[in-house]
């Protein structure tokens, strides 16, 4: 049985449910019942359904719809209140319910959303701000140990915290781990009132998604990677038009980017970048430690190789001993004929 909830020193917070949420809860979970502690989950948004939050591990759920004031001229008028806010209205809010709790650990989302808020919550309660994180825990002597990359993604470090320090650590989606939901645990579930807050100093005009082949691919979602097996640059042509296909973007082997066959800042390893995306397709990449050691957390790794022995089909949770180049035309034939919806 969890602590009390006035015992809540470890939280997540978010502005959305979505399956990282679940994620960070499962880690704050474990650090909370490494102390006896109890954890928190802290909406400020919309959330439709608390107890799965308490089914995840939270013991106490605080949703908190954000409200500014009205535009002066609008409907509302200068002495309304509208729905919705931006990072420094969830700050405020975070700032408000979270202060008397003292927390030691706050698990963020490691978004660009998420990132930002956990910043300015950091720097507004002189908390200290670890991101992007990859796991934590504490040492024998109590302390919390954060590993976490560097801002590029390309080394890992170690940050030891003080006994009175609270940390706020940002986990991007796919590095922390989800508990198996348990419909039996029992929280409480309150919805505060929001904190009311100025303008915001950023107006998002409008979002214009991201191209997945053009992004960094320590953000991507879905990559589609090439090693040597591709044999020259017109491969990676080849896996960039699936990649558009997928929706994913384009990585590769050292050796591949050696060969000059793509750019340096797209290798992955332990020389290039660390990446956690939730499809990480492998295509002729021997799957060398100095790899693995760069994707080995992606959530599914599928893996296209001649080699029934390459070592890349250990990590694979689905292989295919197969020519490359045979997969990827029938890949490419046959997302071409399936509607877009599909994919
Ligand atoms: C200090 C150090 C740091 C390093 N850092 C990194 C790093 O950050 N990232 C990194 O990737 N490497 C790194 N390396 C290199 C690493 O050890 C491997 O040499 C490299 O990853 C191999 O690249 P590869 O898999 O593309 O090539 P190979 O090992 O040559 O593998 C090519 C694979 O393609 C398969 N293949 C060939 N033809 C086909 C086909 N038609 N269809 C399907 N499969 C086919 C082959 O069976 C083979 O398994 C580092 C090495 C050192 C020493």
């Amino acid at each position: 049985m969890s602590a009390p909830v006035e015992w809540c020193r470890t939280w997540v917070i978010d502005h959305r449910v979505d399956a990282a949420t679940y994620e960070r809860l499962g880690d704050a979970r474990q650090l909370a019942d490494a102390r006896s502690e109890s954890v928190g989950a802290l909406i400020v948004g919309a959330c439709c359904d608390p107890g799965a939050l308490i089914a995840a591990g939270a013991d106490c759920v605080k949703i908190v719809k954000p409200v500014r004031p009205a535009d002066p001229g609008s409907a509302g008028g200068s002495a309304g209140r509208v729905a919705g806010c931006g990072p420094l209205g969830r700050t405020a809010n975070a700032e408000a319910i979270l202060a008397p709790y003292r927390p030691r650990v706050v698990l963020a989302s490691g978004g660009p959303d998420g990132r930002e808020w956990a910043a300015r919550l950091a720097v507004r309660r002189g908390w200290r701000l670890v991101s992007p994180a990859l796991q934590a825990g504490f040492d024998r002597d109590g302390r919390l140990v954060v590993t976490a990359l560097s801002a590029c993604g390309r080394y890992s470090r170690k940050a030891t915290l003080g006994p009175d320090e609270t940390a706020v650590l940002t986990f991007r989606p796919g590095v922390a781990e989800a508990m198996p939901a348990d419909s039996d645990r029992v929280g409480t579930v309150e919805r505060p009132c929001s904190v009311e807050v100025g303008e915001e100093p950023i107006r998002v005009e409008r979002e214009i998604p991201a191209n997945p082949s053009e992004i960094d691919i320590c953000d991507a979602d879905r990559i589609v990677a090439g090693g040597r097996g591709l044999g020259g640059a017109d491969g990676f042509q080849r896996l960039a038009r699936v990649a558009r296909v997928l929706k994913a973007t384009v990585a590769a082997s050292r050796v591949a980017v050696d060969l000059g066959w793509v750019d340096r800042e797209r290798q992955v390893g332990q020389t290039g970048k660390t990446v956690a995306p939730a499809l990480y397709l492998a295509c002729g990449i021997s799957g060398a430690s100095h790899h693995l050691a760069g994707m080995a957390g992606a959530r599914h790794i599928v893996a296209i190789n001649t080699d029934p022995n390459a070592p890349i089909f250990k990590a694979a949770h689905l292989g295919l001993v197969a020519d490359l180049h045979e997969v990827l035309s029938q890949l490419e034939a046959q997302l071409a004929a399936e509607p877009r919806s599909a994919r």
